[in-house]
């Protein structure tokens, strides 16, 4: 089967906040500091991307700390965003999906559940929803439904040889973590399944939940998955920019 290496790509952080919010409802009074991060897969074919970062507008609006584009990130591994031809969106939330117009000639694959409830589901204009995602981002989106610009995928799914979308639900409504065949073995870019490693060491998720009981389910699954835990990547942890070789300003290579 093909395999892939996977690069960690920095765009925004550190950030700071109470532990609490990494480690649910535990470490209160600890300092944790969180990256945000887009993710590429380089095999013999084409190069895919996971998630898409947030665009230059809302960065500004939302005056995030350390932040360069993501298109500017992926061209230091000579990456050309609107070059792209495929990228995965792990869920909706605003820090994974607003840079989408970033990649104009990418198809977008989401989970339809994901993408229904965002889209469709009046519960998302609620303020702790709306304030999770990004309207540009959903209209843009919108725009592509009905092409073959937006793939919408129906549970676990191969969309290339190695490369597999899973059914990941409890951060977001469905969630989906990304399965790639490498040379270590299966790794799995859980993206907000967890924010940091220690949610899948510790059995213990981070603070942002829809279905508590979803989500340890999925940590089961993705745990029975990954050829070993430490093949198993978070969303945030700057430890994926630390702990890696380097490959350039921002960039690790993670498998
Ligand atoms: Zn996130």
């Amino acid at each position: 089967m093909l395999e892939h290496e996977i690069y960690a790509l920095k765009y925004a952080g550190p950030f700071t906040s109470s532990g609490a919010f990494l480690m649910w409802l535990k470490d209160w009074e600890k300092v944790e500091r969180r990256n945000y991060y887009i993710w590429c897969l380089k095999g013999a074919g084409e190069t895919i991307i996971v998630d898409a970062g947030v665009s230059p507008d809302l960065a500004k609006e939302r005056n995030l700390a350390g932040y360069m584009s993501p298109a500017e990130v992926l061209s230091r591994i000579d990456v050309k965003a609107d070059e792209v031809r495929r990228v995965i969106l792990t869920h909706i939330h605003w820090d994974h999906s607003s840079g989408v117009s970033l990649f104009p000639k990418a198809t977008f694959y989401i989970q339809e559940q994901e993408y229904h409830f965002w889209l469709k589901d009046p519960i998302a204009t609620r303020p702790p929803f709306m304030s999770m995602s990004d309207e540009a981002a959903k209209a843009y989106l919108a725009s592509l439904e009905g092409t073959d610009r937006l793939a919408l995928l129906k549970g676990d799914q191969e969309i290339l040889p190695g490369i597999e979308c899973l059914l990941a639900p409890g951060h977001s409504v469905a969630l989906q973590a990304v399965a790639v065949n490498t040379a270590k073995g299966t790794a799995i870019l859980g993206s907000d399944c967890a924010h940091i490693f220690r949610n899948y060491h510790e059995d213990w998720p981070s603070a942002i939940i829809v279905d508590l009981v979803g989500w340890m389910k999925t940590y089961e699954k993705l745990r029975a998955r990954a050829s070993s835990i430490d093949l198993l990547f978070p969303g945030h942890d700057p430890i994926m920019s630390e702990n890696y070789p380097e490959l350039a300003e921002g960039v690790t290579r993670l498998v």
